[in-house]
């Protein structure tokens, strides 16, 4: 049978590669497998042939640590639920993590099932999320560019203040010049006074 992937989870997928290229992906996963079949799994396509389910292979050494990612979409609209190390999250019963006790413990990857209303949003779902908390060579990179922009900025706001400086002066200049004419004036008014 011919399937696709719910764009939504091709969309954690390409965004988890671009982010971590060399992420290990022995633990990922999309359409099921034959024992999946024999049982309801968001790995089966539905009955619009669609796959609404993805797997991600926990590899804290590249980057990619399940624990930051679940925590950084547990709350993203798409989540249908979301099973990770012997827990699973399923907002429609409760935004609380809870055991879980399936066979398998997902204990190498994360698995990911997205709603129908959210299957075909292909928002990114982490880099809305926690900017910061995931330590990578992506972030120093952004955080030394960021460094090199305040740089120039800072050469900016000082050529801003050396101009303002020198406006202030000329305008103090043009202020005094006035302030000694009126003087003069007012000497040779009052020099004409009885
Ligand atoms: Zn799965």
């Amino acid at each position: 049978m011919a399937w696709t992937l719910a764009p939504a989870v091709r969309a954690i997928f390409d965004e988890t590669n671009a982010r971590w290229p060399n992420r290990n992906k022995a633990s990922d996963g999309t359409l099921g497998d034959q024992a999946h079949a024999s049982r309801t799994s968001d790995h089966n396509p539905n009955s619009r042939g669609v796959v609404m389910a993805g797997d991600i292979t926990n590899d804290p050494a590249n980057g990619v640590d399940c624990n930051t990612i679940a925590e950084a979409i547990k709350d993203d609209p798409r989540v249908k639920y979301i099973i990770w190390n012997r827990r699973i999250y399923n907002p429609s019963i409760s935004r609380t993590w809870r055991t879980y006790t399936g066979s398998n413990p997902h204990d190498k990857h994360l698995h990911l099932s997205v709603t129908d209303a959210g299957s075909n949003d292909t928002r990114p779902w982490l880099t809305a999320t926690d900017p910061g908390g995931f330590g990578t060579m992506d972030d120093k990179k952004i955080l030394e560019e960021f460094a090199n922009v305040t740089k120039r900025e800072g050469a900016l706001l000082d050529a801003l203040v050396d101009k303002i400086t020198e406006q202030a002066q000329k305008h103090n200049t043009a202020a005094r010049e006035r302030d000694a004419k009126l003087f003069a004036l007012l000497e040779r008014i009052e020099a004409k006074l009885p």
